[in-house]
This record gives C-alpha cells, sequence and structure tokens, in this order.
C-alpha cells in the first residue's frame, strides 16, 4: 500500500542562517542538528523540523522572532555573525516551550517582548499546572534536565487581536489567529517586505503538532492567511518554502486529508483509537515527524466527535 502512493518529496535539511529579503533573517532548524549529522554518525529517524526563530536588522537594535533556550548557543552566535547589536524587540507567536523559553535571557538584556494576552496566559496556566516543561518530555531534544529548574517569563506587552509595530524603519502587524495549533496563534506580517512568519500555524513538509490545537479552526485560519500577498512565508518547523503561499494550500491538504480519512475511519469504528489506527497518511512518509501521525488522527477523531 505504501509503496503505491505518490509521496510529497521530503524536506531539505538545511540548518543555520538564511537571508530571506535583505535584513530579514531566518534561523533554521536550530537546536538539533541531528538531521545534519555528521559522516559516521546515526541519523535519528525523527530528526529535523526543529524550530526556526526570526531576526530581523532595523536601523536600530534587531528584532528577535521566538526562542529556545537549548537553541541558545546556535542562535546567539549565529546572530553575532550578522549583528554585534543586542534585540531591542522580542515577539512571540505562541507559548511553547521551544519558542519562549529564553525570554528571560532577551529580558536581561533589555529587550522589550510582545505576545497576545492569551499567549501569556497559556504560559501561565501551564507553568502552574507544572506541564510547560514536562509536556516537552520524551522528545530527541531533551528537557528532562530543565524540569522544576526554569520559570516562564511572558511578553511584556500584551494585546488582544492585532497590535502594529513600527520600529527602526520596519513595520510589522503581529495578528491573533485565534486556536489553531495551540490556543492563541499569533503570525506576523511585514506589509512592506511581504514577508510572513507563522509560527507553528504553519509547518513546513513537516507534520504538525496538533495535541493542544483545534484542526477544524485551523483550516479556516489557513483559507484567510492564504490571501495575504506573501512573498516568503517562514514557517515554525521545516525548511524555508519556495517563494508564494502555495505551500499553504499544500499544508492545508495535510488537515483536509486528515480530516477526511479519520472521519470516515469514524464511521467504521467505535472508539477515536481504533479510529486512528486505521488512518493512512502515506504520501506524507518522508516529510519529518512522520510518527505523528496516529497522535494527530486520534486528535482530530475526538475533535469530529466533539471533544476538544
Ligand atoms: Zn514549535
Amino acid at each position: 500500500m505504501a509503496g503505491r502512493v505518490k509521496a510529497f518529496p521530503g524536506p531539505a535539511r538545511t540548518r543555520g542562517f538564511i537571508e530571506t529579503v535583505p535584513g530579514i533573517y531566518v534561523g533554521l532548524n536550530l537546536t538539533g542538528g541531528r538531521g545534519g549529522a555528521k559522516a559516521g554518525e546515526t541519523i535519528d529517524e525523527r530528526s529535523g523540523g526543529d524550530t526556526n526563530f526570526g531576526l530581523i536588522l532595523t536601523r536600530n537594535k534587531p528584532i528577535v522572532i521566538d526562542n529556545d533556550i537549548r537553541a541558545r548557543k546556535e542562535f546567539v552566535s549565529g546572530m553575532r555573525r550578522i549583528t554585534r547589536k543586542a534585540p531591542g524587540f522580542l515577539l512571540n507567536t505562541h507559548h511553547n516551550f521551544d519558542h519562549t523559553s529564553d525570554n528571560a535571557y532577551y529580558h536581561k538584556q533589555g529587550a522589550v517582548s510582545f505576545g497576545a494576552g492569551r499567549t501569556r496566559q497559556e504560559m501561565e496556566r501551564e507553568h502552574e499546572a507544572d506541564i510547560w516543561v514536562r509536556q516537552m518530555a520524551g522528545r530527541i531534544l531533551k528537557v528532562e534536565h530543565l524540569i522544576g529548574k526554569i520559570g516562564v517569563a511572558p511578553p511584556m506587552v500584551t494585546f488582544e487581536d492585532e497590535l502594529t509595530i513600527r520600529y527602526g524603519g520596519r513595520t510589522l502587524q503581529m495578528i491573533s489567529i485565534g486556536h489553531c495549533h495551540t490556543k492563541s496563534d499569533t503570525v506576523i506580517w511585514m506589509p512592506d517586505e511581504k514577508v510572513l512568519f507563522m509560527g507553528d500555524a504553519f509547518d513546513y513538509r513537516t507534520h504538525p503538532v496538533v495535541r493542544i490545537g483545534n484542526i477544524l479552526n485551523w483550516i479556516g485560519a489557513l483559507d484567510q492567511l492564504r490571501k495575504f500577498p506573501a512573498r516568503q512565508i517562514v514557517p515554525g518547523h521545516g525548511p524555508l518554502p519556495p517563494r508564494g503561499n502555495r505551500c499553504l494550500t499544500e499544508f492545508k491538504g495535510y488537515l483536509i486529508k486528515l480530516r477526511n480519512r479519520t472521519a470516515a475511519a469514524l464511521r467504521r469504528e467505535k472508539t477515536p483509537a481504533r479510529a486512528a489506527k486505521r488512518v493512512r497518511m502515506d504520501e506524507y512518509r518522508n516529510w519529518f515527524r512522520p510518527h505523528l501521525v496516529y497522535v494527530n488522527a486520534l486528535k482530530m477523531a475526538k475533535e469530529l466527535r466533539g471533544r476538544i
């Protein structure tokens, strides 16, 4: 069966900083490097698709988008090769550990951080419930040594729906798109350069994490985001896609297939767990994180049964 389905090509295993538009950099696939293993090293089949971060040069200080304490060394050394200035602003796309766990480091250097009010709440709620770090355990990139040792440093400036930042000759619009990958996802649109940072609302050729998401809502949000006249879309995980927004159509196709196949399986099986076992996503077998198919189908099945 698997052999007969034509697979989408696998993602490029690019790592490091790429200047996508003059002065706008993406730190790609940082923190792991397991995808780029040296000769003789074994490549974990779950590797690749680590978090992407943004670095935007301005006439003033640089702006950083997202961060991960585990990627600090790699990100900061890459950033230093591009600029000697410390970041002035820090923007969070959502609350997850792999996008916000190094906020305190930037605060200490004087950066002002921005994020949705709901993102701040989610960080605080998960920290209080002691799951903010813990829920990342078990992945290849270890967090176990950080459990109980690290607090949250939520964004200082918060907004409800939208916030426009004009700084150092750049304009950045932070737009809340509601409950998609998490309860609060924000995209960052740069209207002059037509660059759209999507956080984890979009992963390129990487199976998305949908665990605390709302997939049906997410599909609707992608339709809205496809209307942006984006020259470059930056995913939260996975390599940089080609110019334009066709990559969003490909990603939406994944979620639609997940929905339709799970709905079909639910008509034949009584429980979400049994239905999820039937769901195949073979054409995506070359994407990063193929082990997520079952958990993604299980989440979809629960959502279709009315449980978010
Ligand atoms: Zn992420």
